[in-house]
């Protein structure tokens, strides 16, 4: 019986085998059946998709000529003769820079000239002469800066003004010479309004405010010599060593003319009535809008309280009464001043002076974009820090300021940079003012030439020698950018500078994009503020 099945079995095998096959078509018997790995429609996709990035891989023609903008992948390219339309779409380099994918992307806008702006189109003309500065001012200034020979755009257009008696809001670009634009005229009237001799305690008749200690010793160094020719003398007040130290610095030359302070030390001096403001014929807000910011505005508003600002400038005219003119100085357009002017002045009497570059990426230095890790961060730096160490040796080459977020990673990058044995100097807020004394001024003269910082050495201030800026941390705001980029490509300075930016974040890639998109228009970085705001409706 199990044998009779088995023969039936395999008569039935035999028949199959033998049988056409009806589903293969004309494939012959020999022929081995396709093995099935992949599903077919996941298969047809997949073709679907490799001949879509055939078609895009199509060659890049790459036209000769200088570019605007350069990508790692060349179809991203901007030739410098061509920009982008307002509402044109523009296929950026940093589309798809959120996705982990991207990283080490990079993109470079290029160098579009050599020179600073403020100091293009200037006529050979041009003179401070003309500007109507008085020959013994004119005489200080050869004998203090001898560099300083034909007056920048913003000094053309603010000195006038100035020596008019206007109050002026000034913002230009980054490195434009606007200190020499404030202070050259405000001495010269100084000169004309001799000084009243009741004086119990030290009353400075001109008045320079700004952000940092830094910075105020860098002005003082400006308006120092230019002062010592004219018979006025200049001196600075910061704090961060208490009180006793303030009281000191007051007490050194209690006549001093001029005084160029930061708002801490002189809102303490005012409280403790080391000094007195009645006397002022000037004040300056030099970064105004960096001083008229929340960590800042509070102090910022007790000071021009005990201030006497002329409401307009035929004010300023009385000799027995003195009242201040005011300054506002800065790179950015300070938001807030018409609030702010609402309350000390008529906003009507406000010359308002800014430079057709405001707010635009400087176009004599290149500005690199990297998307990278987090974690491979440091490593990029060392690297970069290293080929400059190296190009070092070969020749002469400037220095480099590499700007991080926060106090605790300039520190914790300063443990690394030591491991690495790569010497520089480190400045952040939370440094005891003892510590913080005099490091800028060693940046500037040497030995070390790599300083890490905070954003506290974005505003202002000055070397020449700066060739290179690292945002290793890219910076929180658009005007971060444009401060910290600022610190190369000044007027005077000895090489062209560069600035190389690292992405990380989502948050970083937004702002970048903003800057291509700007770059690739030749347009102003959006979303600053570019106007003085309407004063606030006064309150009954
Ligand atoms: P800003 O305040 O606009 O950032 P600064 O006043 O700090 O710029 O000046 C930047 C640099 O330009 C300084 O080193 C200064 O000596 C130099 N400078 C200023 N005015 C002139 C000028 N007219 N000619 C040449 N160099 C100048
Ligand atoms: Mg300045």
């Amino acid at each position: 019986m199990a044998l009779a099945r088995q023969a039936g079995l395999f008569s039935l095998a035999v028949r199959l085998l033998r049988a056409p096959r009806r589903d293969l078509g004309a494939r012959s018997p020999e022929e081995p059946l396709p093995v099935v790995r992949i599903p077919r429609a996941l298969q047809r996709r997949q073709e679907q998709r490799k001949s879509v990035c055939r078609s895009s891989q199509r060659p890049v023609l790459v036209r000769p000529g200088r570019l605007l903008l350069s990508a790692r992948r060349p179809e991203f390219n901007q030739p410098a003769r061509l920009t982008l339309g307002r509402w044109e779409c523009a296929p950026l380099a940093s589309r798809g820079w959120r996705h982990r994918r991207a990283c080490r992307d990079f993109f470079s806008i290029e160098r579009a000239q050599q020179e600073a702006p403020a100091l293009r189109n200037l006529s050979p003309q041009a003179s401070f002469e003309d500007l109507g500065l008085e020959p013994r001012v004119l005489r200080a200034l050869q004998e203090s800066a001898p560099a300083v020979v034909r007056p920048t755009t913003v000094q053309s257009s603010s000195i006038p003004p100035l020596l008019r008696g206007r109050h002026v809001l000034c913002a230009a670009e980054t490195g434009s010479g606007k200190t020499l634009s404030y202070i050259l005229p405000l001495f010269q009237r100084l000169l004309s309004r001799p000084g009243l001799n009741s004086r119990r305690i030290p009353s400075p008749r001109g008045l320079v405010l700004v952000p940092s200690r830094e910075l105020a010793e860098q002005v003082r160094a400006v308006a120092q010599p230019l002062g010592s020719s004219l018979d006025l003398q200049v001196r600075d007040l910061g704090g961060g060593r208490g009180m006793r130290r303030i009281r000191l610095q007051l007490s050194k030359q209690p006549s001093a003319d001029v005084l160029v302070a930061t708002p801490g030390a002189l809102w303490k001096s005012l409280k403790s009535q080391l000094v007195s403001l009645e006397q002022l014929s000037f004040m300056v807000l030099d970064e105004a809008d960096t001083l008229l910011d929340e960590s800042f505005l509070e102090l910022v508003e007790y000071i021009l309280e005990k201030s006497y600002i002329a409401q307009d400038p035929a004010e300023l005219e009385d000799p027995f009464n003195p009242k201040a003119q005011l300054v506002l100085v800065g790179a950015t357009f300070p938001e807030g001043v018409g609030q702010l002017l609402s309350k000390v002045a008529n906003p009507n009497s406000l010359t308002t002076i800014t430079s057709s570059k405001l707010h635009c990426l400087m176009p004599h230095v290149r500005q690199t974009f990297m998307r990278l890790k987090g974690a491979e961060k440091v490593t990029e730096l060392v690297q970069i820090l290293k080929n400059h160490d190296k190009a070092n040796k070969i020749g002469p080459s400037g220095t480099v300021l590499v700007f991080c977020n926060s106090s605790s990673t300039v520190n914790w990058l300063g443990y690394i940079l030591d491991d690495h044995k790569i010497p520089h100097l480190r400045l952040q807020g939370q440094m005891p003012a003892s510590m913080r004394a005099g490091i800028f001024q060693s940046f500037q003269k040497g030995p070390r030439d790599i300083l890490l910082c905070t954003d506290i050495a974005s505003r202002g201030l000055d070397s020449t020698l700066v060739e290179l800026v690292v945002n290793y941390d890219f910076p929180l705001t658009l005007q971060d950018y444009i401060h910290r980029a600022g610190r190369v490509g000044r007027v005077g300075s000895k090489m062209p500078g560069t600035v190389i930016s690292f992405v990380t974040h989502p948050w970083d890639v937004k702002l970048v994009q903003k800057i291509e998109l700007a770059a690739r228009r030749r347009k102003n970085l959006p979303g600053i503020a570019s106007s003085v705001k309407e004063p606030l409706p006064q309150q009954a």
